[in-house]
């Protein structure tokens, strides 16, 4: 019997069953396509999933791959978010084709020991007390296969979410944006967004010589998502949104796409769990599906191996729901807005889109919208503990430490264990299995007035902080620090 079974090979397949790998858990995943799919849907990898990354040392690797791209948009607006000013690690978008990032996870799921088997479509699911039945398609017959868990990381349509019962209610798609990758002989120097009353206009360099176009043009907007898109088209919406077509020529892929918003009602069903965009979709404005659905996986993979070898205490694995449900929503919900901005036609809304843009000039504002849009602001929901720090459930940002090997504590994270930081230089007595020590009475720096008063510092293995410690007293402190992680790990 298979430990974890994940359907798709996807950015969260992959990265999930990467993680699980971390902790010795036997992954199979099971991939529909029979060879990845060159094109690619994601172009913009935000900072907060280059930072995931950097947890676990793989950061470098997509960026040497990638465009750094230092400022992105909120709905086409003139102000641009600046991301220099998030506390990330690498402070920037980065621009990098989904078919790119995922050969780069599946290249490191393989090298962790995942079983990847492609050609192989998960078609239903009975469940039982200790164990999922799942049936398999490949080559035109039928197997079964038993795991403890499966996860459903297979897409908007999953065949998972619908065996397991789980509804994904929302909205049908009602707008259309359209997408051109193709080849410019007049390229902007940067990326590129342009707004007017006939619609919204973006470019970006995304490798290999090759732009992606976006737009969402008032007059086509209502066009299907299954009605073909020719490059005479994109020619003339380029020309009708921003005055010329940049020598556009050579197109690799051009398609239509929709605003068809849904979220699962549920990430678990007793031993089935969804992830991705099998659990959430929306209009893609701003680069952050599978960003998103990279976060599900970071904050399941932990959950999902201390709940397999007995070390979750109880409600570890749901708090995965409680926990990623309301950062989805929030997504969701910047998505609407975006798209409004997007799809301004009246004068109303295109006076909205331009008070938007002033307000974004604002430094705080820029600054929390920058924040949201690279995926460092979905603090987890407030817990029991009514004094705790205002760090908790945030994601680790903006600490540098006094240390040459890791200028921050990203690179003390490789293991995927918690990490207590000590940082006042003295220690906090808090040992337990599961809990790295060698990180202890690191001296840390932070210009952010959030770690002014911090002492010591527990982070979960998904970088996110779990406890945050004031007291001067390293007994007293240590206290509180073994009582937050009882809620992370059974063994202490
Ligand atoms: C036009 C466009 C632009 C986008 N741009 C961005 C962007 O810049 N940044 C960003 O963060 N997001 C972007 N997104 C969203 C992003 O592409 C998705 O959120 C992301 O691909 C989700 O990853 P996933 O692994 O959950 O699902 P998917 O990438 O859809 O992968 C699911 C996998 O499961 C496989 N599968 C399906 N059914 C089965 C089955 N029954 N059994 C086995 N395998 C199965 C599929 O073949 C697929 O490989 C964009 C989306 C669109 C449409």
């Amino acid at each position: 019997m298979l430990d974890v079974l994940i359907a798709g090979a996807g950015p969260v397949g992959l990265w999930l069953a990467a993680e699980l790998r971390l902790h010795g858990v036997e992954v199979t995943v099971v991939e529909r396509r029979a060879a990845p799919d060159g094109r690619s849907r994601a172009v913009g990898m935000q900072a907060g999933t280059l930072d995931t990354f950097a947890t676990r040392g793989l950061a470098q690797r997509f960026i040497d791959r990638g465009t750094p791209v230092p400022t992105g948009h909120f709905g086409a607006a003139t102000t641009r978010l600046d991301f220099s000013t998030v506390g990330a690690v690498h402070p920037f978008m980065l621009a990098l084709g989904q078919s790119v990032t995922e050969q780069l996870l599946e290249e490191h799921a393989l090298a962790v020991g995942a079983r990847v088997l492609r050609g192989q479509e998960v078609v239903s699911l009975t469940q039982g007390p200790d164990a999922v039945e799942a049936v398999i398609r490949a080559a035109g017959s039928h197997r079964s296969v038993r795991a403890r868990w499966v996860v459903g990381c297979d897409g908007t349509r999953s065949a998972v979410r619908q065996a397991a019962g789980i509804d994904f209610p929302g909205q049908d798609s009602t707008l259309t944006g359209w997408l051109a990758d193709v080849e410019l002989d007049d390229p902007p120097t940067a990326p590129l967004a342009a707004t007017g009353p006939a619609g919204s206009f973006l470019a970006a360099r995304i490798g290999d010589g090759v732009h992606r176009l976006a737009g969402l043009s008032t007059a086509t907007m209502h066009r299907g998502t299954g009605e073909p898109l020719t490059l005479e088209e994109v020619r003339e919406q380029t020309r009708a949104l921003l005055g010329r077509d940049l020598g556009m020529r050579s197109p690799r892929w051009l398609s239509r796409y929709g605003n068809a918003t849904r979220q699962a009602s549920r990430y678990r069903a007793g031993r089935v769990l969804v992830a991705g965009d099998a659990a959430h979709m929306f209009f893609p404005a701003g680069g952050q599906g599978m960003n998103l659905g990279i976060q599900d996986a970071a904050n399941l993979g932990w959950k999902l191996a201390a709940t397999l070898q007995g070390r979750a205490p109880d409600g570890l694995l749901d708090s995965y729901d409680t926990e990623r449900r309301p950062a989805a929503r929030a997504v969701i919900d910047n998505t609407r807005a975006q798209l409004a901005l997007f799809a301004a036609a009246t004068p109303e809304q295109i006076a909205l889109r331009e008070v938007c843009s002033a307000a974004l000039a604002e430094p705080r504002t820029n600054r929390q919208w920058a924040r949201r849009i690279a995926g460092f602001d979905d603090p987890l929901p407030p817990g029991t503990a009514p004094d705790a720090h205002p760090l908790t459930g945030t994601r680790l940002a903006g600490l540098a430490l006094n240390a040459a090997d890791a200028p921050t504590a990203h690179p003390l994270m490789h293991h995927g264990r918690p990490l207590l930081l000590d940082l006042d230089g003295t220690r906090t007595p808090c040992t337990a299995p599961g809990l790295d020590r060698q990180a202890a009475a690191v001296n840390a720096e932070s210009s952010h007035p959030a770690w002014r008063d911090v002492t010591a510092v527990l982070i979960r293995p998904d970088a996110r902080i779990a406890w945050a410690g004031t007291d001067p007293d390293p007994q007293r402190r240590a206290a509180d620090c073994r009582t937050a992680l009882r809620a992370l790990s059974r063994l202490v």
